[in-house]
């Protein structure tokens, strides 16, 4: 039984990390829906109101409860080797 701490590689390019030896960064993202308060229009206002909040519990009610926190709410964590972050960190929303 391995009783050492889980191997780490790189995100990028899959180099074998060794903790504690500063050849790599932990990246950390959250992502939250839109947290801003609600924007409504006229045609918001015209809505049934109860209609529409029929329809979205009746979509989270098809979603287990891991799925429901997943549309609001997610945390990911990888780690980076020190040359793979250099470039990633400039432009981390590249595909
Ligand atoms: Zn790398």
């Amino acid at each position: 039984m391995n009783s050492g701490p889980a191997p780490i590689s790189c995100r990028r390019c899959g180099r074998e990390l060794v903790p504690g030896r500063g050849e790599l960064f932990a990246v950390s993202i959250v992502a939250v829906a839109d947290p801003y308060p609600p924007v409504f229009d006229e045609r918001d206002l015209a809505q049934d109101v109860g209609a529409e909040i029929r329809r979205l519990v009746a979509r989270l009610n098809g979603l287990d409860e891991q799925q429901a926190r997943d549309q609001v709410y997610r945390r990911v964590v990888f780690h980076l080797c020190t040359a793979c972050y250099a470039g990633w960190i400039e432009e981390p929303a590249a595909t």
